[in-house]
């Protein structure tokens, strides 16, 4: 079991624990009953999670006398949107939720960042919990307080910064996650093992077969190696003001592909891709060395993560949507480029012909 703080004392939100470990639902119980932020807790989680794990968890809450209810959403990532948190919304004040409830988002990034902002704006704010379900999530989605969701034509524009009060990582969870969502989650590892830790992707590459098994003990190293480097970046950068964009490492292209698929293409996929777009960029634009990009094309690889661009998906449908993305500038985009594993940098005019190119170039 570890316990890694999140200190914000001195930023915008009050530190709190990520909880990681095996069998760690008791110690959610407990620490719920301990701290009490909220008199009645709603658990927001999707259909399948709730089939899956619900009345468990459920169980597990109401054996400590805390006060559970449930809500479900539809799975995926087509819930992800204004219509779901009015919905959620709806449900919280039919039920006569008031400001002394407080949310658990019981699931993977979807239901966290439709939970986290529902917290963030429901009465002007309640507080919530985070049980992340999904490898993703536990690495990446659940830490670090932005919420959002989708509008039709681009990913996460309607959002909020909103730090849950506490994070629990059962990697139990884990043991009902389809193939094609854990190695989803795999891609926000590499990532980190990218900007932050060479290191992360040998031992990743290394311990290839004990992820297949997904071994326990190997997979709680990697999950608490992945939310220390997520955290360390939150609590120097907590609103993404500098350093913390460096986080977005292939989510530009990603997000792009990710809208322009309908879906299709996962998040965890899409940012496989958009990561191989940025290590092409980074080399065309004399940053990166053509060996140490080959070097991260093969760790995507090795993942089993996608490295081609369906030939189906419409470049100018990709364009537009990077146009549109947030972190577009003028004719250029923001982009986070590497110089070396382990040193990226957040580059403010990548040309826009450049990008259409790669994007060509990887198609399949
Ligand atoms: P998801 O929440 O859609 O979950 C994927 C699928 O796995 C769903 O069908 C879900 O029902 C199912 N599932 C979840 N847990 C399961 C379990 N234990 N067993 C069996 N099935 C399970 O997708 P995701 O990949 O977890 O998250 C992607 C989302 O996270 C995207 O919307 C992305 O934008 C967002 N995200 C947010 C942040 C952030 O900082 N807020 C960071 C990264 C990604």
């Amino acid at each position: 079991m570890n316990r890694i703080k999140v200190h914000l004392e001195r930023k915008y939100s009050a530190s709190y624990d990520i909880h990681i470990g095996r069998g760690i639902l008791d110690r959610l119980a407990l620490i719920l009953s301990k701290n009490g932020w909220g008199s009645r807790y709603f658990i927001v989680t999707d259909a399948v999670v709730s089939q899956l794990h619900g009345d468990r968890v459920a169980d597990v809450l109401g054996r400590t006398g805390l006060a559970v209810e449930r809500l479900d959403l539809p799975a995926g990532e087509t819930s992800k949107n204004i219509q779901t948190c009015v919905n959620v919304a709806e449900q919280l004040a039919q039920r006569g939720a008031d400001r002394t409830s407080a949310l658990i988002a019981l699931g993977g990034g979807v239901v966290g960042d439709v939970t986290g902002f529902v917290a963030s704006i429901f009465m002007r704010g309640i507080p919530h919990v985070q049980v992340p379900t999904t490898l993703l999530a536990q690495v990446d989605s659940s830490i670090g307080g932005k919420t959002g969701v989708d509008v039709p034509s681009a990913k996460n524009m309607l959002g909020t910064f909103c730090q849950p009060r506490a994070v629990f990582i059962d990697i139990d969870f884990l043991e009902t996650l389809p193939a094609r969502e854990f190695t989803n989650g795999l891609a926000e590892i590499v990532k980190y093992g990218m900007i932050e830790d060479p290191d992360l992707l040998e031992d990743l590459t290394s311990g290839m077969e004990a992820l297949d098994r997904r071994d326990k003990r190997f997979l709680e190293t990697i999950i608490s190696r992945s939310c220390r480097i997520k955290k360390t970046i939150v609590e120097i950068d907590e609103t993404e003001r500098g350093l913390r964009r460096i986080l977005n490492f292939g989510h530009t292209v990603g997000h792009a592909l990710e809208a322009e698929s309908s879906y299709a293409l996962s998040h965890g996929e899409s940012v496989a891709l958009g990561m191989n777009a940025a290590t092409v960029l980074s080399e065309r634009l004399g940053y990166l060395s053509a060996e140490d990009r080959e070097h991260m094309l093969s760790v995507i690889r090795h993942m089993g993560l996608p490295d081609r661009i369906p030939a189906g998906l419409d470049t100018e449908g990709i364009m537009a949507r990077l146009k549109r993305d947030k972190k577009k500038a003028g004719e250029s985009i923001h982009f986070v480029l590497l110089k070396r594993p382990g040193m990226p940098f957040v580059n403010g005019g990548v040309p826009l012909e450049l990008v259409r190119e790669t994007i060509e170039a990887m198609k399949t």
